[in-house]
């Protein structure tokens, strides 16, 4: 075995079924009274089931949410906490209220909980992105890290069929890219290949019983896994890719993710053997084929695999793959721009990987 180092994040999490009623008794042993409440307008109904669980004890709620954290909402967001004097903030919702979470609470110095109702997997990252004026960028703190996060099954049973695919596809993104990545380490490895596999064993029930609550349950405990490789360890091309498509493009970012994955694995494959095996082995249906697996995944759970159904131009091709080329990520397969360039096009046009 190789020398590695593993620095685990800090971080406390409640998972299971119904465990959002350990809301009030989190709260109170961060000795936090007042928190705003955070949701997209969507979910502002579940914003008010927090609020209600504490007994209307709350600073507000905030449910002016919206994708890719633009810092003129998180301004809005800051000055309400300011003003309603509170001293903690609960995000309730995915990647995109999360991300709200973490702007505020890096910014006001407000302790965090998190409460994900997708399988994105920000809450157990010290990663944040954000937007202003239409660009997008990354940042890495420690801090960012939310204190708390309460996994409750029960709360991923409203996810619409669609997004539970896409975003399960997502969360797997993440631990495929973690087992290549440079600064990989067995600890790692295991979740990674764990994770994927009860994805990909719940994913296609789901896809067709979304209310299955054993499915619902390995697909969230697979979803906390892969979050927490992306929280430990570098991404490649694949994220570089999707940051790219969402950040540049406005691609949504789960749909996204699923699009990708199977085109950029296929570009790594010649350069990760004993990756490829040890995912085949953890997708039913690859028949030794990693790639093979993924596509049947896929075709399983009924996603889009085309980036021009989301929207994309066969015009904005090049500019992707330049785009995608700038400030690379380490990847473990050199990155040659028209290989790239037609891994987008395939993309674009929805062709199997290969
Ligand atoms: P999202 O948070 O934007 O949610 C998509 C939609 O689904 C919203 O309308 C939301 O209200 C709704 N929704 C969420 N959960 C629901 C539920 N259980 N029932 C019904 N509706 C529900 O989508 P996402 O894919 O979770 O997050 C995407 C964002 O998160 C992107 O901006 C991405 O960059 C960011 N992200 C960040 C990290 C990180 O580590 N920093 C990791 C993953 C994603």
């Amino acid at each position: 075995m190789s020398t590695f180092i593993y620095s685990p994040n800090h971080g406390r999490i409640v998972f299971g079924t119904g465990t959002l009623k350990e809301l009030p008794a989190e709260l109170e042993k961060l000795n936090a009274s007042q928190p705003l409440v955070l949701s997209t307008p969507e979910q502002l109904s579940q914003a008010e089931s927090v609020s209600a669980l504490l007994h209307g004890k709350v600073a507000g709620i905030f449910s002016e949410t919206r994708m890719h954290t633009p810092t003129d909402v998180t301004r809005k967001a800051c000055d309400r906490a300011t003003t309603s004097k509170a001293d903690y903030v609960i995000s309730i919702g995915g990647g995109s209220t999360i991300g709200l979470g973490k702007a505020i609470s890096i910014r006001a110095g407000l302790p965090h909980i998190a409460v994900p109702t997708t399988y994105a997997g920000s809450e157990v990252t010290p990663i944040l992105g954000e937007t202003e004026n239409g660009v997008k960028t990354t940042r890495s703190d420690p801090n960012i890290l939310p204190s708390t996060v309460i996994y409750d099954v029960d709360l991923t049973l409203t996810l619409p069929v669609y997004l539970t695919a896409t975003s399960g596809i997502n969360a797997m993104a993440h631990a495929v890219e973690a087992l290549y990545a440079q600064n990989t380490n067995p600890v790692i490895s295991l979740m990674a290949l764990e994770g994927i596999k009860a994805l990909a064993e719940s994913l296609p029930v789901l896809a067709k019983n979304p209310f299955s609550k054993s499915a619902r349950h390995s697909a969230f405990y697979g979803a906390w896994l892969c979050g927490t490789c992306l929280g430990h360890v570098g991404m490649a091309i694949h994220h570089k890719l999707c940051h790219t498509l969402g950040g540049s493009f406005d691609l949504p970012h789960a749909q996204t993710h699923t699009i990708i994955l199977p085109h950029a694995l296929s570009y790594n494959a010649p350069n990760i053997p004993d990756v490829m095996a040890a995912l085949a082995k953890a997708l039913p249906g690859s028949e030794g084929d990693a790639v093979r697996g993924l596509n049947v995944l896929l075709d399983s759970i009924k996603v889009d695999r085309s980036l021009k159904s989301l929207g994309f131009k066969e015009e904005d091709i090049d500019r992707a793959a330049e785009l995608a080329l700038r400030k690379p990520y380490y990847n473990p397969r050199k990155i040659e721009q028209p290989r790239i360039r037609e891994l987008v096009r395939r993309a674009w046009a929805g062709e199997d990987a290969r």
